[in-house]
């Protein structure tokens, strides 16, 4: 679809044939968002015809996405339409009638990331572009080499080399170029910048890139349009791949969870369900409700403060992928939040790491540490009375636990050691 792009701070709008990534007059703070004319999306698709598609991947939305041809540029890996999941026994134990999980850990590279990467290389392949990069703390590093890989084009991700073996293994696997960066995320993200503009590569950092949102908002998008095929009571333990009568509208949940590193995630959420409004596609706004780690909670301090000015921290926690810094996308992650009437809520290490085991047991699903932050944040939200028993509230799980063992192997228990025989078995069974 044709749109322009406009800076998050001052306004000023481009021609994205003139201005590739930020809003000159800021550097790389200057963030834009792509702005479409919606009488053409309108006159283009609707929920019927969206409901219709055979196409189950975020390119069933190709006509709110900004590339010429989705269907020529896209990448053949299947992203998007992960499985939203009506979570019946956590929903009782947190006494919500109607708790939903998104589990984007279903992901090709089993992240959320995916969603951005596809709509980043398909870019690239509109742009023509002979070489991607980005940085990242893992996963969109993994999701770049993954979706490159299918694109056959040669990528080179830096990542802090303390990232998790599992995503640097993801990164080599696919035959992407890794620098193993001795520094932070921060430091790759400063370094990957500098050296995309000195070689001429096509950068996909988040937030510098203003196509990752675009991506991500396909998230927000399934959401709404899985949502209204359950319907308001929502049944059905899980969302049928056709609905059966057709949709002339979708509908919002009243709340979202999720994490929050640089806020690209959350930003991303919020255009989706901005362009649904616009459209009329939906009748309200969801609140968003951003969860940090105690560590890394840059963005939890801004709305604290009512600013939407980010002060760096220095980021520890476990959950490597929500560590950030300085978030990129922090300004627009504190407005998401503030404009929908939802609220950030911190979350420890120790939260986290019992997420892990409750979502795993109490819905079978496996998130890795980031990814069962937003989780833990429900937790504190109802225990705070924050959340209503009938409010309609998805869980957006972003990452899968595969990703990273070690951390799961801490609250995941310990299997027995046994000699071979049935008498071993009958001594080691729980009494
Ligand atoms: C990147 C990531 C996040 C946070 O997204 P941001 O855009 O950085 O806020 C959360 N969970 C997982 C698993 C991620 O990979
Ligand atoms: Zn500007």
């Amino acid at each position: 679809m044709e749109y322009y792009l406009k800076c998050t701070l001052c306004g000023a709008e481009y021609d994205p044939k003139d201005v590739p990534y930020v809003c000159p007059k800021h550097g790389d703070e200057g963030i834009l968002d792509t702005i479409y004319d919606y009488r053409k999306i309108a006159a283009a698709t609707n929920p019927v015809a969206i409901g219709a598609s055979r196409d189950f991947s975020i390119w069933r939305y190709a006509d709110l996405l900004p590339l010429k041809d989705a269907r020529r540029s896209a990448p053949p890996l299947q992203v998007g339409w992960t499985p939203l999941y009506r979570a019946m026994r956590l929903g009782e134990s947190l006494g919500l009638s109607k708790l939903y999980l998104k589990d984007d850990g279903r992901n090709p590279t089993a992240s959320f990331k995916d969603r951005a990467s596809a709509v980043v290389v398909a870019k690239a392949q509109e742009l023509g572009v002979e070489m991607i990069t980005t940085a990242s703390t893992g996963n969109a590093g993994a999701a770049l080499a993954g979706l490159a890989a299918a694109a056959h084009m040669p990528a080179i991700i830096f990542v802090p080399e303390t990232a998790p073996q599992a995503k640097v293994a993801q990164l080599l696997i696919f035959g992407s170029q890794v620098m193993l960066v001795k520094g932070s995320y921060d430091q790759a993200f400063d370094l990957c910048l500098a050296a995309s503009k000195e070689f001429g590569w096509y950068c996909r950092n988040t937030g510098y890139n203003p196509y990752t949102v675009e991506g991500k908002k396909t998230a927000a998008l399934e959401i709404c349009e899985q949502l209204a095929s359950v319907g308001a009571t929502g049944r059905r333990l899980r969302v049928p791949q056709r609905s059966r009568s057709p949709l002339q509208k979708w509908e919002a949940p009243d709340r979202i969870f999720v994490s929050v590193g640089d806020g690209n995630i959350i930003s991303g959420l919020w255009k989706g369900l901005r362009d649904l409004a616009a459209l009329g596609w939906i009748d309200k706004m969801p609140k968003l409700m951003g969860i940090q780690a105690e560590g890394s909670a840059a963005c939890y301090n801004a709305w604290k403060a009512g600013t939407d000015k980010i002060t760096p921290v220095h980021a520890q926690t476990i959950a490597d992928s929500i560590g950030a810094d300085l978030p990129r996308d922090g300004t627009r992650a504190v407005r998401a939040v503030r404009e929908t009437k939802g609220a950030y809520l911190t979350v420890s290490d120790d939260e986290i790491l019992a997420a892990i085991s409750e979502l795993a047991r109490g819905a079978a699903v496996f998130a890795e540490p980031a990814g069962a932050a937003a989780y833990a944040g429900l937790v504190k939200a109802v225990r705070r009375g924050m959340v209503g028993s009938d409010e309609t509230v998805v869980c957006l799980i972003t990452g899968n636990g595969l990703k990273d063992i070690p951390s799961a192997m801490k609250v995941a228990g310990e299997g027995r050691r046994i000699e071979p025989t049935l008498e071993a078995v009958k001594k080691a069974m729980p009494r």
